[in-house]
């Protein structure tokens, strides 16, 4: 019977999309994710294999040279990125992550400045948290102060994923220290910038492959058409990009989730005890229908938000929160979970599945932890 009910179904493009990136992603990607693990290194040949096919970026608008992908198909490249390497997956993720607050509210000059370059293979990052402002992110402390030719920027982020890969920064400082949260402004700062630098990487208990870094701002100083926006808007364009990206690491969280399972059902079905494969014993089975069951839900909550997002509809605090929230959970329950029912190999760095628990929990803390993303739910539904 043909039955054109589509309703839950992805169009046929996002399918393609996702085989394509997913025969990329195990070619590719995935031979290297160990070795890029155990030497804390960059992935570079995932560098390479994104710049190549164009899924490095594809949410930059066609306009500035992108391809134009809606907010669903970013969470399928990111999604099938983090299956194999959770690492690699922050190079299309963070690339949405650095250019969003331009997208929505920069300037058409200053888009054409900095679009096409990452659309091209450049990458760009995000620098809102500082050492002492992570959580309460509007306690900043960098400032921008207006010269008579533009901005000079002070101050150090924390934290800053691909940090010293990035070509371009969003980074969030503060104009109007009398302003609270309304005095701060986003700017987009380039690594040739005079006063810029990059400082140190952290070492870390997982996502080994992304550098993580400080950003240091000395008398930074920038042209007056660097800013994001209106002086003072910067805060409220940093929440808003968190609103479109919160489900980009929703779908990190399901697809280091998804690797996860795929190997241990792989595996499940050869190990044997007691004479048998020891899928075969119900303890088994049934955490295996429970790993299925909450990845299942968590990337229907993920698109949900993300094609929420594409819509542009108001009010996305809740669905953008919620669905990080509970995708990163359950890549946390999924993948430790997957190193149980690998018994001792399962500890071991001679399977994926450590890896990939010690790369799940990033996505609990990281757009703001799992706590905050729970302040951000109650406060819409208690407003
Ligand atoms: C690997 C990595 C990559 C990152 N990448 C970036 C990036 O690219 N750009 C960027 O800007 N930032 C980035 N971050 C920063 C990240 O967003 C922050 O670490 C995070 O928001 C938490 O801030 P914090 O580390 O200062 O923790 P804190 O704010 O000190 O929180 C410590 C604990 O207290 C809890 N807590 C704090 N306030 C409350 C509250 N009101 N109610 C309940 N619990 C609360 C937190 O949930 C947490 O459990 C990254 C962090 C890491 C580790």
């Amino acid at each position: 019977m043909n039955n054109p009910f589509d309703l839950f179904a992805l169009p046929d493009e996002h399918e393609a999309l996702r085989e394509a990136i997913r025969a990329l992603a195990e070619k590719e990607i995935e031979p290297f994710a160990s070795e890029v693990d155990e030497d804390s290194r960059f992935p570079s040949e995932a560098l390479t294999a994104l710049n190549a096919s164009g899924f490095n970026a594809i949410h930059v608008p066609d306009e500035f040279g992108g391809q134009g992908a809606d907010s669903v198909a970013a969470c399928i490249v990111i999604e099938e990125v983090a299956r194999v390497d959770a690492s690699a997956s922050l190079i299309p993720a963070v690339n949405k992550l650095g250019t969003m607050g331009l997208i929505l509210n920069g300037s058409n000059e200053l888009k054409h400045q900095v679009l096409p370059a990452i659309a091209d293979g450049e990458m760009a990052s995000y620098g809102l948290s500082e050492r002492e402002a992570g959580s309460d992110a509007a306690a900043m402390r960098t400032r921008a102060k207006r010269t008579d030719h533009g901005w000079v920027l002070n101050g150090t982020k924390a934290w800053i994923t691909n940090g010293g890969r990035s070509s371009w920064y969003t980074v969030m400082a503060v104009t109007d220290p009398d302003r609270g949260a309304n005095g701060i402004s986003a700017f987009m700062v380039h690594k040739d910038d005079p006063g810029f630098s990059v400082g140190n990487h952290e070492r870390k208990l997982g996502i080994k492959g992304s550098p993580t870094t400080e950003l240091h701002f000395e008398q930074c100083e920038l042209p007056r058409e660097r800013i994001i926006g209106e002086p003072g808007t910067g805060f409220k364009t940093a929440l808003q990009t968190l609103d479109h990206t919160r489900p980009t690491i929703g779908a990190q969280a399901v697809g280091i989730a998804q690797g996860a399972l795929d190997n241990t059902i792989a595996y499940v079905k050869e190990r044997r005890q007691f004479g048998k494969p020891i899928a075969q014993f119900q303890g088994v089975e049934f955490m295996i229908a429970d790993m299925a069951m909450k990845i299942e839900a968590a990337r229907l909550m993920v698109y949900t938000s993300a094609a929420r997002a594409e819509r542009a509809e108001k009010n996305l605090g809740f669905i953008s929160a919620a669905s990080k929230c509970f995708a990163s959970d359950v890549a946390m329950s999924v993948t430790t979970d997957a190193v149980q029912l690998f018994g001792g190999a399962g500890y071991t760095r001679d399977f994926p599945v450590e890896r990939m628990m010690r790369d799940a929990k990033i996505t609990q803390i990281y757009e703001g932890t799992n706590q905050i993303q729970r302040l951000v739910m109650s406060r819409a539904l208690l407003r």
